[in-house]
């Protein structure tokens, strides 16, 4: 009887306990993220990001918002030699937050590190193969970069190619545990539309590669629908007026999902 009080006791301080670390957690991490946003970090962003001075007031807001949770939430690895920095850090982040705004989303809840590279690495394949790649997502909750192909990217925001881009598309992709071109859209009736689209246009740009003909969007999107729509998320941010005038209906669908107009950035 009194063995069973015991660990009754026990339970029930261990539980208390719990509880309380989880609310002290959760205490600093609203702590800082009401922090201000470093002028430093603004600084980089407005250096390394285009984009941002397009942006209105309060989207600006918006990004700045995600990029201290994202740098509060994930956990940054440098591999290959890279010594990490601020720079690195805030760049990858506050791209990644371009795929977030008005879309009232948690940022990237499944996402847990993010391993960056100083430029292209070799990986494994599954049949034991070594590739050169220059970024990944995995659906564990890791996305992997180079860094020079990053910041690259970002700078250069009219070429239509974005690596952070591409691979936080595809972690919006996997939210759903598919890796199929499909990301978690707002309401059931979105999905028939989605798929029509989608899918059309990825056998269209299917055909055009195999006659070797040019698009806007990149070739490499003709490989899986997955990567489709990483390669459409591009060309959504990057080249919003070409995929609008060549691709008027898949960039409607993007923009419903995006909550944003590139158009207005350029
Ligand atoms: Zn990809």
């Amino acid at each position: 009887m009194e063995l069973l009080h015991l660990s009754a006791l026990l339970a029930a301080c261990l539980l208390l306990l719990t509880a309380g670390v989880m609310l002290y957690r959760r205490r600093r991490r609203s702590r800082a993220l009401a922090a201000a946003f470093p002028d430093a970090w603004l600084a980089i962003i407005r250096q390394n990001l285009p984009p941002y001075s397009k942006l209105s007031p309060e989207v600006q807001q918006q990004v700045r918002g995600y990029t201290q949770e994202f740098l509060y939430d994930k956990n940054f690895e440098g591999c290959g030699g890279l010594t990490l920095n601020d720079e690195i850090r805030v760049t990858i982040a506050a791209q990644a937050s371009l795929l977030l705004l008005n879309r009232k989303v948690r940022c990237y809840p499944n996402l847990y590190s993010v391993l960056v590279y100083p430029s292209a690495y070799v990986a494994k394949t599954e049949t034991d193969q070594e590739s050169v790649r220059l970024g990944e997502s995995w659906r564990t909750g890791a996305v992997v970069l180079a860094w020079d192909s990053a910041r690259h990217g970002a700078a250069n925001f009219a070429d239509g190619r974005n690596l952070v881009i591409h691979e936080f598309a595809h972690q919006l992709d996997q939210e759903d545990g598919a890796s199929d071109g499909t990301p978690i859209l707002a309401g059931r009736s979105s999905y028939t539309a989605w798929a029509r689209v989608l899918s059309r246009e990825y056998e269209r740009l299917r055909r055009r590669v195999a006659k070797g003909k040019p698009s806007v969007i990149d070739a490499y999107g003709a490989s899986h629908p997955a990567e489709f729509f990483a390669v459409a998320s591009e060309a959504f941010f990057e080249k919003p007026r070409q995929l609008g005038s060549k691709h008027p209906e898949l960039y409607a669908e993007l923009r419903k999902f995006y909550q944003v107009d590139p158009q207005t950035w350029v």
